[in-house]
């Protein structure tokens, strides 16, 4: 082999690199540390403390993080992938190179651009291993539910258990479990992802209905709870009513479809010897009996 042809062949080795890395649409080493370093700092800038509260929680937590954190696994994935392209791509040449023509020179350059690749792959590695722990811990402190933004499950249990847990509580407390009706037909229907629109446009309906003590949890696929706290039953009542009757008025509009939905609601009230299960299990009952008596309706325990 000639010193062109092999001129020619390392120019070509890498044009085929870059149409690659091109072609694919995927990230570069530069790209994929500054996903990381996106990702670091939004983690870095969350306060563990104020995690623990809910309500600063509620302001601090963005899915933003996630998203990075899964971009920069993914780019990681195909850079990792290309990195092993090279690395063979690097020791055909330097063994076509060396059975022709001896060029150490050359040979310890490749080496140098492979050690360089090699410590990049290594500083990705400890990076994302950092990143998926931190994303892991953010997610099991994490008070809200991600796709509505209204507290989660969790949340609801340590409320609840901090309510009952009360010397006394010198106020009418209620409780709601509201269940979209047939939501199986919706999501049969229009698809998931309006499933999952319907879940954030119900959240929404209640968030802008209820008032700033009252609290929302979502408790499941399509339930949700909500406490009513210093409201007496006949409020409670209107209410839940004035709710069923938003939801049953208002549509989503996806796709220039009209999705209507319609909630049941089941009532239970605080007494003093609750626990949570009680509390829920009566809510759940009420539930059953509203559900049973035709759906789009509440029934109250009292
Ligand atoms: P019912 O009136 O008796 O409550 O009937 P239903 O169809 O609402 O109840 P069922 O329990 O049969 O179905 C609930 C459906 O909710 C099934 C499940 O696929 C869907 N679901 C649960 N979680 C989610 C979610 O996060 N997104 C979407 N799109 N669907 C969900
Ligand atoms: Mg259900
Ligand atoms: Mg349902």
């Amino acid at each position: 082999m000639q010193k062109d042809d092999l001129k020619s062949l390392v120019t070509q080795m890498y044009v085929n690199l870059l149409e690659q890395i091109e072609a694919e649409e995927a990230a570069t080493v530069e790209q994929v540390a500054g996903y990381l370093q996106d990702a670091s700092n939004a983690i870095a800038n969350i306060n563990e403390q104020e995690l623990h509260s809910m309500d600063e929680a509620k302001m601090l937590f963005t899915n933003a993080y996630k998203e990075i954190a899964k971009e920069s696994l993914s780019s990681y994935q195909d850079t990792n992938e290309k990195f092993e392209e090279i690395a063979y791509m690097h020791e055909q040449t330097v063994n076509e190179c060396n059975t022709l023509i001896n060029l150490p020179a050359l040979t310890e350059r490749f080496n140098d651009i492979q050690t360089h690749m090699s410590d990049e792959v290594k500083k990705a590695n400890d990076r994302i291993m950092q990143l998926v722990e931190q994303v892991k811990i953010l997610e099991e402190t994490s008070n809200l539910d991600s796709l509505t933004k209204v507290y989660n499950r969790r949340a609801l249990t340590t409320y609840l258990e901090e309510v009952c847990s009360r010397e006394n509580v010198n106020y009418e407390l209620h409780l709601l479990m509201m269940d979209i009706d047939d939501f199986k037909v919706i999501n049969d229907t229009y698809g998931h992802v309006a499933g999952d629109k319907i879940l954030i446009f119900l959240a929404n309906i209640l968030k802008k209905t209820l008032r700033d003590g009252d609290k929302i949890f979502r408790y499941g696929g399509e339930e949700f709870i909500i406490i009513l706290n210093r409201i007496d039953t006949l409020h409670c009542k209107n209410i839940t009513n004035r709710l069923l009757e938003l939801v049953r008025k208002n549509k989503l509009i996806y796709k220039g479809q009209n999705i209507q939905i319609t909630l049941s609601i089941g009532a239970s009230k605080y007494k003093e010897s609750d626990t949570p299960d009680t509390l829920l299990a009566r809510a759940d009952k009420a539930l059953y009996k509203a559900k049973h008596s035709g759906k789009n309706q509440m029934y109250s325990e009292v």
